[in-house]
């Protein structure tokens, strides 16, 4: 196994050493804050928070008090009680721009994920004859590459041509940092948009978002991430990176519900361009005048004017949920310090326990994984997906990721260092015919 262990000396393989790892962990008690799943009796081995994250004891209070304020105010809950509808998503603004290092004036809570998407590159992707490509990944999520495909061909150009797929050497499984900057210095002046995830989903690995934004600059491209697999996984400085947009959804590292409302990022510098080309609605309206109802539209100066539709209130509460959560626990960069140690202890046992029948494909250097690990059963005739359904038997849920990656990631806020051990002991028993 070609795995960089170095680092990893200061571990043990042992229960005993896993239960005092979780004594001595600060954030210890954040586990209580969630709900967990049960299985025959007892917490579930939940590592799939990556897919979707567990439920905030805070949810239910939230969205109980929204509830509330509906039957107790009817309409006039717009403007009434702690929270009011109206601005209800300004009080999510502060949370996301921690999260993702913005100012408050750059990040939203507003539609989904790959609506924001498409919103976003009727701005970013403005095609000539000349520059017209986009870059993406050769291995995108599905939903990222139709976005892509459908908006090239809205402008008349061929997807064969106009889309750059990035993929790994070969025999390799995770993109070099260096063979993107150099695809993108060498097709500079053909590329209008470069959109990449900041946490690839299928092997966890983290690109290299300063490097690509700085080099993409350079070459008057600009440069959007998708950081559905980011956001509130690892720390980012998207104001500093100068990055031109970002969107992510909120169901996965953020807790917030399945299908919950999604985040958007657009960097200051574009939120005065009135030339830019974007997609309107009534909450993108000036707040002043918006009930004035004039039809004419005056933007607000900030990520804001993008917003479409006045927002679901129920999915932000969760939201405000998640987010107030993650600021018990101190924030991302506590988060981050304790999930390197907790998928740096699973990658050890891992490794100690299991040697050569399985592999890990998510890069080991730090700053190039967040908290999941993507792994390969090499074993002895049993194929992966009868592994999987093996340790879901014994009460771990992870996921399974056609071709053949199974992918757990212990999540700081609510696993434990026990989790991770008695997974492993798990994922052995089930390795053999
Ligand atoms: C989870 C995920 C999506 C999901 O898109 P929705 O619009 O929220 O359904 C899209 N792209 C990536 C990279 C994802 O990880």
């Amino acid at each position: 196994m070609n795995q960089n262990n170095t680092n990893l000396s200061h571990y043990e393989n042992s229960l005993a050493f896993a239960q005092q790892l979780d004594q001595a962990d600060p954030l210890k008690t954040m586990r209580e804050q969630f709900h967990i799943p049960q299985h025959k009796g007892q917490d579930e081995i939940y590592l799939c928070g990556n897919s979707l994250g567990l439920q905030p004891k805070l949810t239910a209070e939230y969205l109980n008090y929204e509830l509330s304020q509906w039957q107790k105010l009817g309409v006039k809950g717009h403007f009434s009680g702690d929270f009011p509808w109206m601005p209800y998503h300004e009080f999510l603004t502060q949370g996301f721009a921690d999260l993702v290092g913005a100012k408050l004036s750059e990040v939203v809570a507003m539609n989904s994920l790959t609506t924001n998407l498409h919103l976003m590159m009727v701005s970013f992707y403005q095609p000539t004859a000349k520059r017209y490509k986009i870059v993406i990944e050769d291995h995108a999520f599905p939903s990222d590459h139709y976005a892509v495909e459908s908006q090239v061909r809205f402008h008349g150009f061929d997807p064969k041509d106009a889309m750059i797929l990035i993929k790994p050497r070969d025999g390799e499984e995770t993109l070099r940092t260096e063979d993107i900057l150099t695809l993108i210095a060498e097709h500079g002046d053909e590329i209008a948009l470069i959109m990449l995830p900041g946490v690839q989903y299928y092997t966890g690995q983290v690109l290299d978002m300063p490097a690509i934004t700085k080099v993409g600059h350079e070459h008057g491209c600009k440069v959007g991430f998708d950081l559905a697999h980011a956001t509130g996984n690892v720390a980012m400085q998207l104001h500093d990176w100068q990055v031109d947009f970002a969107c992510w959804c909120t169901y996965k590292y953020l807790n917030s519900g399945a299908g919950s409302v999604a985040g958007c990022f657009v960097h200051e510098r574009h939120h005065a361009n009135k030339a830019l080309p974007r997609f309107a609605g009534w909450w993108g309206h000036n707040k002043n005048t918006r009930f004035k109802m004039d039809n004419q539209f005056d933007p607000i100066e900030s990520v804001e004017a993008w917003q479409l539709s006045n927002p679901p209130i129920l999915s932000l509460a969760a939201i405000r949920a998640s987010l107030d959560t993650i600021k018990q626990a101190g924030g991302i960069e506590k988060l981050q310090e304790k999930s390197r140690k907790l998928t740096g202890f699973l990658r050890y046992l891992l490794i100690a326990e299991l040697g050569d029948d399985i592999h890990i494909i998510t890069p080991a250097e730090p700053g190039a994984h967040g908290c999941q690990l993507s792994l390969t059963v090499n074993t002895h005739g049993i194929d992966g997906k009868t592994v999987f359904e093996r340790i879901e038997q014994a009460g771990v849920t992870g996921d399974w990721r056609y071709p053949n990656v199974i992918r757990v990631a212990p999540v700081p806020l609510y696993n434990s260092f026990e989790d991770c051990y008695r997974f492993v002991q798990i994922l052995k028993n089930s390795l053999t015919a």
